[in-house]
């Protein structure tokens, strides 16, 4: 355990991908310096049961769906499909709806719908039924709004996918949702509405994936955001959003260091122990921690994930 930060206990990370198992090898190692004991391991490719034989008890396995196989017109395959998640070792299913979809789409052909459209209803809905919980990207920083995605008639604006999102949260009433990077409205302009959306939908709940995200915005008034999450610390998870891909310690390290000093402790003005690409140009990201207390630490960091995903 990495020694002067406040909390002794384990931490569940509810956000992380694998891509390749030495690079795998090195994000649990690393983890475990921070105290990450399990984690909940997106996969975009079948390796569920070698990784589960590798780390015996460490990961829930979240399914990565795109975006075309949740338009299926074959309902029999998509139902065959999720009713087989469990066997194949799989307990989340992943999804991803974010403007960059614009750009990945082949030239001429249709754009996928929002989130809340119809179509969707079926798959959300065998979800439901096999109570498969969500985790689910919706938005990205106000940031790329403002820069890459300026051209809102091409990709739409943050509060129209928030919004479509929110539809989907109600059309799904029985499924619950991990809305990744905090429902993508970690920016204090926002952290109101995402306490609306909080008390008005009970199947709602968030991670704290992208340290950088949580550090450049959530750090801008730390006593704010501290009284946020004490508030709401039931339905906000630790996730750091790492991919293992990387084979470079730091990349690890410096994810797991800033969140854990983010939360727990009263820094001010630590500069994040990498580049923040988003304010690069503009002076740089810095932690000013939140210092919660140590029953919120426990929910954010354990208890909410064993209560949604564990056994
Ligand atoms: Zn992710």
């Amino acid at each position: 355990m990495e020694k002067d930060l406040p909390y002794d206990g384990p931490l569940f990370d509810a956000h992380s991908h694998a891509a390749d198992e030495s690079a795998l090898k090195l994000m649990v190692g690393t983890g475990r310096k921070f105290g990450v004991e399990r984690a909940l391991l997106i996969l975009h490719s079948p390796q569920s049961s070698r990784f589960r034989e590798l780390y015996p008890g460490r990961f829930v396995f979240a399914k990565f769906f795109f975006g075309n196989t949740l338009l299926t017109d074959d309902p029999t395959g998509i139902r065959n499909e999720i009713a087989s998640m469990r066997e194949q070792g799989y307990s989340v299913a992943k999804m991803h709806f974010a403007p960059s979809w614009r750009d990945r789409i082949p030239e001429g052909a249709k754009p996928i719908p929002p989130v809340n459209d119809g179509q969707f209803d079926m798959f959300f809905g065998l979800l439901s039924d096999f109570q498969v919980p969500v985790v689910i990207h919706i938005a990205d920083p106000d940031t790329y709004y403002a820069t890459k995605y300026s051209n809102s008639e091409v990709y739409g604006t943050k509060e129209s996918h928030i919004g479509d999102f929110e539809k989907r949260l109600s059309r799904s009433a029985h499924l619950r949702f991990q809305a990744a990077h905090f429902g993508a409205q970690p920016e204090l302009s926002r952290l109101d509405n995402l306490g609306r959306m909080f008390d008005t939908y009970p199947n709602l709940y968030v991670d704290t994936g992208s340290a950088r995200w949580m550090a450049r915005e959530l750090g801008k008034d730390p006593k704010r955001a501290r009284a946020f999450v004490t508030r709401y610390c039931r339905r906000i998870l630790f996730g750091t959003d790492c991919v293992a891909r990387s084979l470079e310690r730091e990349y690890y390290e410096g994810r797991f260091l800033t969140e854990r000093l983010l939360w727990e402790t009263n820094v001010r003005g630590v500069p994040l122990p990498f580049v923040d690409e988003d304010t690069k140009n503009s002076g740089g990201t810095f932690i000013n921690g939140l210092s919660l207390s140590r029953s919120v630490l426990k929910r954010i960091y354990w208890e909410n994930a064993l209560a949604l995903y564990g056994t």
